[in-house]
């Protein structure tokens, strides 16, 4: 591992070069809380906010009611409009008071200013190039590693929750903050279909009623590269996709049990409330951390709607419909 770090501070020089990534990015958020106040403000704010639960079963979907996310929710996101504007994560652009540490000579660890975690980062490539997992895919590995004392790891797909399509970049947060870093086994062991099981790999489909979702565990690189490669060419075959099908993931490590992902499996970005007029509209963007099980609304009138009934239906609208999950399944099953 090897880390340079934009910060002159011997401390935080220590703990990079003794490789403990995880401690690192805990200071990185200390001394940038200290010196930038519109940071540290932000991080205050996020423990005031108001959360509701729902239960679905075994499982639970919290929500959010969080203002700081409101530019994030409704970014427009459209080629064009992504044209115009100064890219938000290129180094130039940055706030003068933001400071990162480099990862590898190719990321930098930055705290996001507008959480959601109550310790969140963006991790964000040191080139302009567009967000694209099916080459990134382990930096995506190695991230979620290096990080894994304290933080998870999510990839979020250029057309379906990424606020910057056109700069690569993944986020981490605090471990066990989205309950699916708790309930995936749970939930996979009730809902799941074996794709996969063997030493080295094991791989399930599932349908839990509000998702779909593979979930993936191994405690070996090669073999979930290889699965991963496997897994994006049916996927983008059954779509018929030629730019990257929809999809977001969840990348949680354990020393012991190595990796576990979860790959949300998407048919659109936002359900048609995003797009109702007046009092019909709801301001949300499911990503990965809305999926994981903490679903943000910047705005309260919407928070205030919420029931069961529809969180149900604004999931059950963003990701693929069973009989396309059922095929990906049989694809799977006949590469492997
Ligand atoms: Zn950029």
């Amino acid at each position: 591992m090897k880390h340079r770090t934009y910060f002159d501070n011997k401390q935080l020089n220590y703990i990079i070069e003794n490789g403990e990534l995880s401690e690192a990015a805990q200071m990185l958020f200390e001394l940038q809380c200290n010196d930038w106040q519109m940071c540290r403000d932000n991080y205050e704010q996020l423990k005031n906010v108001r959360l509701k639960e729902f239960r679905f079963g075994s499982y639970k979907i919290k929500a959010q009611y969080n203002p700081g996310r409101l530019i994030s929710t409704s970014a427009k996101v459209d080629p064009k409009s992504i044209q115009e504007r100064k890219c938000f994560l290129c180094e130039e652009n940055l706030p003068p008071e933001q400071k990162g540490i480099i990862y590898k000579n190719s990321y930098s660890i930055l705290i996001n200013p507008y959480p959601i975690f109550p310790i969140h980062f963006t991790l964000t490539n040191l080139q302009h190039q567009p967000q694209r997992i099916i080459d990134t895919f382990p930096d995506l590995l190695s991230f979620s590693k290096d990080l894994s004392k304290k933080f998870t790891v999510i990839y979020n797909g250029p057309r379906c929750g990424a606020s910057a399509p056109d700069h690569l970049h993944f986020q981490a947060g605090n471990k066990f903050f989205m309950p699916i870093d708790d309930e995936a086994d749970l939930i996979s062991n009730e809902f799941g279909e074996i794709i996969i099981d063997n030493e080295e790999i094991v791989a399930l489909a599932v349908d839990d009623g509000l998702r779909k979702f593979l979930h993936i565990e191994s405690a070996n690189e090669n073999q979930l590269i290889k699965f991963f490669n496997h897994f994006y060419k049916v996927y983008s075959d059954i779509l018929n996709e030629s730019q990257e099908p929809l999809l977001n993931i969840i990348s949680f490590y354990d020393s012991e049990f190595g990796w576990r992902l979860i790959i949300f499996l998407r048919a659109k970005h936002r359900s048609h409330h995003y797009y109702e007029q007046s009092d019909k509209q709801i301001l949300v963007s499911p990503a990965a951390i809305d999926l994981g099980g903490v679903c943000i609304f910047p705005r309260e009138e919407d928070f205030n709607k919420l029931n069961e009934e529809l969180i149900k239906e604004i999931f059950s609208e963003v990701f693929i419909d069973k009989s396309l999950l059922d095929k990906i399944i049989k694809s799977l099953n006949h590469i492997i």
